[in-house]
């Protein structure tokens, strides 16, 4: 007879170390259960922790006498799918990042805290005095009156079914203040998986046209197969998606949809509700932590069909998935840039592999390592060239800048075109690539510049409030109305800023909506989708905004862009610049004409007859990229070839150097630089001081992934071992995306 005292459980913790940890399997668990995946209480040294069971076992490699015992199985059902946790393996090895932090990566903050996994909803039922009450009652409020009724025939009124009869939550909270109602928790029922077919759709779709036809027969469901959906802005990718999803429902099974961070959730969250009558969870950081345990916990368990979110969607357990969305998938934000420096993207590649379904990447301007693919034949390659429905593509001309006066970024031309635009009751976008007033405050007598006393960076002056503020570090400082260096009370903004334009709009148009969309206008919850609906209603305004507009809206009146300039993408020293720059100009331009008016897109630029500009203009985007293509393999660059970068920071700048440098070393003595293995650094980081902190960066090129991997996971645990690894700040970032 075995008891629990010979059983062993290998614990992964959320700590910074790259092993596991055993522990005796508490007293009161079964032994005979299926514990991997499920969370454990144990203590760790002196501290509580939550971790994750990889495995059971009867032996240890450890003395036996010294391993303690852990605290609590936390979960009835394993948090992770044995799917999940291959997945989240596989990411650790990847991303050269600690098993026990990629698992608590994955997780809600709720359940990374030992919070109950037991999946509830929120509900509302009626006290004893609302069940007294006749279904006439409550005449004067309407609302409160559907919302008894409704609960005069139910036990209970879910908040997604109160959301659905209209009935919001100052409503519900008028009738808990009368004493009527009182709010519960209930268990999530399990709906049974398989709608039937023709209970599946809300609406119907729209008939497909030829080239979303000939795209979606070739789909095939039963098998992994990576699809670049290389479609034009307002091609219909978006009904493509919802066709090939309402299939994999159909045949039982889940649907993954990824989308780009900000502002968009709730428009294409809407966009499937309308068409789907099944249950659609969002995962996104607009979710409050309760909702995202509960949606996360509802697509383990199958009860939501469709699962939209962003990149940490990606690492969300699924019983039973079936195809998985990337929409615009060329976008930044799949990366994630601090601790498991993940691809969403490519993440998801791997697990529809594993899984053997379809994956479909989707944009109008793909990665040029998504082309690649392509191209050469690792991904099926769908095309969508041209607008669906009445719209046409928009026309795009170029506003040469040289000698022309610019007012807050914008050149008379420009303004005479806008003001036409709104003479005509329509719509424009004016693209301005930074947020605040201007980037920076000059002494016209001396030349001081406002700089960040922390970081390598000037400071940004915003208006609104009026102050100066570091966009790295974040400090914030009053304007100064002297010079510091001079005295000289004549100090000026220098450049273009978001805010700057807005006030100079609000002048030239004093009838006219100015709506600005920035990080800085849309901090509040939920503002972007308020500010939003203004443009949805249709009547003339002007939008002003970064490139948070660029990012998939669909304004049906939109019927002019201004793109105020694009010479920055076209003069950066980092080699993607050139690739963003065309995926912001195509991307900005898509917002115009989607509708039944036609678009008209305006480019100011001091360098019109830029070569690059000229190319992407006239050829497009498809024969921009493979220019670009062309010009990567020349220079032994992704995707021909494959990048780390090992990062390090400190206080005294030889320290991060003198770690690079051990880094080096190790990796070179693994594996010497060759025609095919480069090291380059330690170098400063694009900007070298943040934050009172010195950063720098060793670069590894390889010609073959895989050589590069082997190198890394060998390399990296010799590194780890170093006296230098502890003190110093450092971190790897596989396939950087900024460097
Ligand atoms: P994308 O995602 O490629 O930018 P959308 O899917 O948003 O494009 O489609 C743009 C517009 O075209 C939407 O108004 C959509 O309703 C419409 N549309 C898409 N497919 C069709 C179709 N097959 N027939 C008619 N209209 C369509
Ligand atoms: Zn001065
Ligand atoms: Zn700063």
């Amino acid at each position: 007879m075995t008891t629990t005292q010979d059983w062993f459980i290998s614990v992964a913790l959320p700590v910074p170390l790259r092993n596991t940890f055993d522990y005796r399997l508490p007293t009161e668990a079964d032994p005979t259960a299926n514990y991997m995946g499920c969370r454990v209480a144990v203590n760790f040294g002196h501290q509580a922790m939550v971790g994750i069971i990889l495995s059971c076992h009867q032996t240890s490699t450890y003395d036996p006498a010294k391993i303690v015992a852990a605290l609590e199985i936390l979960d009835h059902k394993p948090l992770f799918t044995a799917e999940l946790l291959n997945l989240c393996w596989w990411a650790a090895d990847y991303y050269q990042h600690p098993l026990g932090e990629t698992l608590s990566t994955a997780m809600p903050t709720p359940l990374r805290q030992g919070k109950s996994s037991a999946p509830t909803l929120a509900a509302w039922q009626l006290t004893t005095e609302g069940k007294g009450l006749p279904e006439t009652a409550l005449k004067r409020a309407k609302k409160q009156q559907i919302a008894l009724q409704y609960l005069l025939h139910n036990d209970f009124l879910l908040d997604a079914d109160a959301r659905k009869l209209d009935i919001n939550s100052t409503t519900m909270a008028a009738m808990q203040k009368k004493g009527l109602v009182e709010k519960v928790e209930r268990v999530p029922e399990h709906q049974a998986p398989k709608d039937a077919a023709d209970q599946l759709l809300r609406e119907s779709p729209l008939a497909l046209t030829e080239e979303q036809e000939a795209a979606l027969s070739q789909l095939s469901f039963h098998r992994y197969t990576c699809y670049l959906l290389e479609g034009a802005t307002g091609s219909g990718k978006t009904e493509f998606y919802l066709q090939a999803i309402a299939r994999t429902l159909q045949a039982g099974k889940q649907a993954l949809v990824l989308i780009p961070e900000i502002g968009l959730t709730p428009q294409t969250v809407a966009r499937f509700e309308q068409r789907f009558a099944c249950s659609v969870a969002e995962l996104h950081s607009n979710v409050s932590d309760s909702q995202r345990t509960n949606n996360w916990l509802a697509a383990r368990d199958g009860r939501a069909r469709i699962v939209i979110g962003t990149r940490l969607a990606s690492l969300c357990p699924m019983q039973d998935l079936g195809i998985i969305i990337v929409d615009e998938e060329h976008d930044l934000s799949f990366k994630q840039q601090d601790g498991l420096r993940y691809s969403a993207r490519d993440l998801s590649i791997y697990r529809a592999n594993q899984l053997q379904i379809p994956i479909v990447l989707g944009s109008a301007t793909p990665s040029l390592e998504s082309f690649y693919n392509a191209i050469h034949g690792r991904f099926a390659h769908l095309r969508l060239t041209r607008r669906a429905g009445a719209a046409k593509p928009p026309t795009i001309s170029r506003v040469d800048l040289r000698g022309k006066t610019l007012t807050a970024g914008l050149c008379d031309a420009s303004v005479a075109v806008l003001e036409k635009t709104i003479e005509r009751g329509q719509q424009a976008i004016v693209f301005v690539n930074r947020r605040g007033y201007a980037p920076s405050l000059l002494c016209h007598h001396c030349g001081w510049i406002a700089e960040c006393p922390s970081c390598d960076a000037n400071l940004t002056l915003h208006k609104a409030p009026y102050h100066l503020h570091c966009h790295h570090c974040d400090a914030q400082k009053p304007v100064n109305r002297h010079c510091p260096q001079c005295n000289s009370p004549d100090l000026n903004p220098r450049g273009l800023g978001t805010e700057q334009t807005e006030q100079w709009l609000e002048e030239r148009f004093p009838d006219t909506p100015i709506i600005r969309i920035d990080r800085d206008s849309t901090r509040q919850k939920n503002s972007l989708q308020e500010t939003l609906a203004v443009v949805k209603s249709g009547k003339p305004c002007i939008l002003i905004g970064t490139q948070m507009l660029a990012k998939g809206h669909h304004f049906p009146n939109i019927a002019l862009v201004v793109i105020a300039d694009c010479d920055q993408g076209l003069m950066s020293a980092d080699y993607r610049g050139p690739e963003r720059m065309a995926q912001l100009v195509i991307q900005v331009a898509g917002r115009a004409g989607r509708g039944e008016i036609p678009g008209q897109v305006l480019i100011q630029s001091h360098s019109p007859d830029h070569p690059l500009l000229d190319l992407l203009l006239t050829k497009g985007y498809h024969l921009f990229a493979r220019q670009l293509l062309n010009e990567r393999q020349t220079a032994f660059l992704p995707p021909f070839t494959h990048q780390c970068l090992i990062r390090a920071e400190s206080k005294r700048p030889q320290n991060a150097i003198d770690f690079l440098k051990m880094a080096r070393q190790q990796l070179s003595s693994l594996m010497p630089p060759s025609q095919q293995l480069q090291y380059l650094g330690p170098i400063p980081a694009r900007m070298e001081r943040v934050n009172e902190r010195f950063r720098y960066q060793l670069h590894i090129t390889a010609g073959s992934r895989k050589a590069l991997q082997k190198l890394l996971k060998e390399g990296i645990e010799k590194i780890d071992q170093q006296a230098l690894a502890r003190r110093t700040r450092w971190s790897v970032d596989v396939d950087p995306q900024e460097v």
